[in-house]
Order: C-alpha cells, then sequence, then structure tokens
C-alpha cells in the first residue's frame, strides 16, 4: 500500500502588499509553506531557502532526516545572512507534511495496512488542518504570543483571533542556531484532506468558512484556489499561500513485487517553487529598495513593551511579523 499526495496550491500576494515573501513546495511526497519575515528583501529570500533547502537536505526521506532537512534550513538562512549584511535579520516559518517509512514497514505490509507514515514538522504559525469526516482539526501548533496567552490562559481563543499582536512569532528559522522543531507522525488515512497555510489565510477567514470551502468543492486546485478568493475578499492584508493536499492509500501495482527489504520512497520530490504572486502577477522587482511594511526582528521586550504584559520567562527573542 502506498501513500501519495495530490496536491493544489496557490500562492497570492493578497491585497495590500507589493511582494509576496511566502514559498511554498508541493510533490507527490512532500509539502511545505514557508512564511518570510525581515527587512529589505530578507522575508522571501528566508522562506525560499527554507523550503530549498529542506527539499534538498531531505534524504534519505525518514523522520529523523525530515526534522534534520529543518535544522538545515534554519542553518542555510543563517549562513546566507552572515555574508549579506541587507539579509540580515531574516527568518521564516515552516511547515511541513511529507510521506515517510512506517517504523516496522515489513509488518505493515503483513498486516495489509500502509507501509508509509505522515511525518509533520512546524515551526512559527504557518499552520497545518486535517479535515476528515466533515471536522477540520488544526494540528500543529502556533508558535506565537497569542497562542501562549492562551495556553496560559491569559486570552481567550476569540481575543486572540483579533488580538493586535497576533503577528508576534516566538519560533522562527533564521533566528538562533538551535531551533525547536515540533515534529510528529500520524498514520494515514484514505481521504484525508490536509491544509498547510500561511497567517494571511486564517487571519482572514475564520476555521467554520476554511472547512466549508473544504469540504465543498472536490478538485483540490480550486479548493485552493477558493480559500485565496475568500481571504483576499475579506481584506487580503497579508500574502496567502494555501495548498490543500489529499492523500491517496492505493494498492500500487508495483507493491506486488517490491523489494520487501526496501520501503524507501523512490522519487525525489521536484524542485521547490517560489510564488510572487498567483493569476498572473508579475514577480516582485527583487532590486526596488526595502518595504516599508516588513520590520527588523523585535527583541522580547520591544515586542511586548507598554501596552500589554508579558508572557512567563520568554526564552527566545519573538519577531514581529508585517
Ligand atoms: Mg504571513
Amino acid at each position: 500500500m502506498s501513500v501519495r499526495f495530490t496536491i493544489g496550491a496557490v500562492s497570492d500576494v493578497g491585497m495590500l502588499r507589493d511582494v509576496n515573501q511566502d514559498s511554498y513546495l508541493a510533490s507527490g511526497v512532500l509539502a511545505a509553506v514557508a512564511d518570510g519575515m525581515g527587512g529589505h528583501r530578507g522575508g522571501e529570500v528566508a522562506s525560499q531557502i527554507a523550503v530549498e533547502t529542506l527539499v534538498a537536505s531531505f534524504t534519505p526521506p525518514t523522520f529523523e532526516q525530515l526534522t534534520g532537512a529543518v535544522k538545515a534550513a534554519n542553518a542555510e538562512i543563517i549562513a546566507q545572512a552572515a555574508v549579506a549584511p541587507e539579509l540580515h535579520g531574516m527568518g521564516t516559518t515552516l511547515c511541513a507534511i511529507a510521506v515517510i517509512p512506517a517504523t516496522n514497514p515489513d509488518a505493515a505490509r503483513a498486516a495489509g495496512v500502509a507501509e508509509h507514515l505522515l511525518g509533520i514538522v512546524n515551526v512559527g504559525d504557518s499552520r497545518l488542518y486535517r479535515l476528515y469526516d466533515g471536522a477540520l482539526e488544526q494540528l500543529t501548533e502556533d508558535h506565537s504570543l497569542v497562542e501562549s496567552m492562551v495556553r496560559q490562559g491569559r486570552l481567550t481563543r476569540e481575543e486572540a483571533d483579533v488580538h493586535p499582536q497576533r503577528n508576534i512569532v516566538t519560533r522562527a528559522l533564521g533566528v538562533a542556531d538551535l531551533v525547536d522543531v515540533d515534529a510528529f507522525t500520524l498514520a494515514p488515512q484514505a481521504n484525508a484532506r490536509f491544509l498547510l497555510c500561511s497567517d494571511g489565510l486564517f487571519n482572514e477567514v475564520a476555521d467554520e468558512a476554511i472547512a466549508t470551502i473544504l469540504g465543498s468543492i472536490a478538485d483540490p486546485d480550486e479548493a485552493a484556489q477558493a480559500l485565496v478568493v475568500a481571504a483576499n475578499g475579506n481584506g487580503g492584508r497579508d500574502n496567502i499561500t494555501t495548498l490543500v493536499v489529499d492523500v491517496a492509500v492505493e494498492a500500487a501495482a508495483a507493491d506486488t513485487n517490491a523489494d520487501i527489504t526496501d520501503p524507501t520512497i523512490d522519487e525525489a520530490p521536484p524542485p521547490p517553487v517560489t510564488m510572487g504572486g498567483a493569476a498572473g502577477e508579475p514577480l516582485p522587482d527583487f532590486g526596488s529598495g526595502t518595504r516599508g511594511d516588513a520590520a527588523a526582528p523585535a527583541s522580547a521586550a520591544e515586542s511586548a513593551g507598554g501596552a500589554m504584559d508579558a508572557p512567563d520567562a520568554p526564552k527566545r527573542r519573538w519577531w514581529r511579523r508585517s
């Protein structure tokens, strides 16, 4: 039994911004979204480095290496920022889902279940959702100031959704040599649909509306496009990237004569795609200068200062985006 993704992907600059700092990649075995941040052209460079390094480093395509590839992306962003002063301080989120070998593929094969699992990694506040049996569930945890305050009971979920500081992330790639990566696995379910997205979607479109679109539009490309249209219809204040990932668990023809000692995935993912905007949007002119809406990273004290209480014992710098 093999596991494959069919992905509909759209990345859009949105209604207000000049540049799309999101990047994504989509293949039959790996999907990722990265939401860059940083002045000048740092944001789009950081997100592009993240997806390029992820796909290049995800070999062998194991769970351990999926996490390793995220750490490699972090190191690459830091290395490139160190030699390019105009990119100093760039960073990005990265959220990805990949097909990985099951822990015991021989046993899985014998049991007639899928020989692969889904591996998920996340740093920052891009999100992975799952729609199954009509219910939408956020699978990743946001690494954001408001999420930590919700967990501490200091904000309600509803307050967090509209909080003016909801764009402050508490983890990102490019910030420090060591990065904490959330990583977990899921058993693949036939007919499960996943959504990878940047915050430009969920800050504009409520979960209920996201669920309705995902549940009513079968074609993943059309569903991804409809989500972007909904976000732009509600303001489109940020870049919007949506990847609708349909999972097929199928008895592949190759399974009947497969080398049962080798469960590795034999398809290398294609190169990543970095979007400068969907629907005919031209690529941005990277030489056009500093963007006014891309702030440099803020220290914890600056980010939390004055208007609100700081959460307990912050351990990292926070980044204010946009
Ligand atoms: Mg964003």
